[in-house]
């Protein structure tokens, strides 16, 4: 029996421009999960990993941590039962050289069907960042003002206090958005190139963006 084609999506934007709100969404829709690599590294480092503690360094300043271990820790979660259907990036790649290392590793399934580019201002990017808090037992992503929990402070979900990431302080955001422009960007001429972009207008609110994501990954053909 042949197996079927997996799904590989990519998103990519500036940091806050609603990546991981929408990968959480998309994730629900379709059935395959979602594979941030910085919610990776941030679980490592909250096991005290090696792995964690070496990325930790590279996360407080804003820098991308190294692409091998990066590479590698994507490649073990591919390989977990969960992604028999697929998966949906979020974060990665976020230079060519991990854009290169993904293409291999889908190259089996006919490599990355399609890539969602957030489009998002820096000023509107930077307002979302700092207002962002996140439940520190699920994972849930909110905002201050635009996407707000039912009580103040507390996760719908959980009831736990929400944290604001240590990395979400306007200085570190400054150095991300640059590493951005300067490491990340590039990626945009690469997958356009290629036929596989599609960028997505990110200022709208969060569930106009989901429908209009819905709408271009259901177009796709399913091999
Ligand atoms: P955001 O959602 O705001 O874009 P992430 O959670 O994706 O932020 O990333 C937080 C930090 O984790 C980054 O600033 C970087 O240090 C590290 N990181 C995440 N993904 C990668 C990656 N693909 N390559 C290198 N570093 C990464
Ligand atoms: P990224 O993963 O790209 O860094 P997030 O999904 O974490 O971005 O979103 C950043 C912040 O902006 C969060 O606080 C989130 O609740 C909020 N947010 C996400 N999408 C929208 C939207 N469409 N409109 C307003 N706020 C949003």
């Amino acid at each position: 029996m042949t197996q079927a084609r997996r799904t590989f999506l990519v998103m990519l934007g500036v940091p806050g421009a609603g990546k991981g709100t929408q990968a959480r969404l998309l994730e629900e829709a379709l059935g395959i999960p979602q594979i941030s690599t910085g919610d990776l590294f941030r679980y490592n480092l909250k096991n005290q990993t090696e792995l964690g503690l070496l990325a930790k360094s590279y996360m407080d300043r804003g820098e991308l941590v190294p692409d091998e271990v990066t590479i590698l820790m994507v490649q073990d979660r591919i390989q977990r039962e969960d992604c028999q259907k697929g998966a949906i990036f979020d974060g990665f790649p976020r230079n060519l050289v991990q854009a290169v290392a993904l293409d291999q590793m889908t190259a089996g399934d006919g490599g990355i069907r399609r890539v969602l580019m957030f489009n998002l201002d820096d000023d509107e990017a930077m307002r979302r960042i700092t207002g962002r808090r996140t439940c520190p037992v699920c994972g849930t992503v909110y905002h201050v003002d635009y996407n707000p929990p039912k009580v103040e402070g507390r996760c719908d979900l959980e009831g736990a206090e929400l944290v604001q990431r240590d990395d979400d302080k306007p200085e570190t955001v400054k150095t991300r958005l640059y590493v951005y422009y300067k490491q990340t960007s590039p990626l945009v001429g690469y997958y356009f190139a290629k036929g596989l972009l599609t960028e997505i207008d990110g200022t709208q609110p969060i569930d106009e963006v989901q429908a209009q994501l819905l709408a271009v990954v259901q177009s796709e053909p399913v091999a």
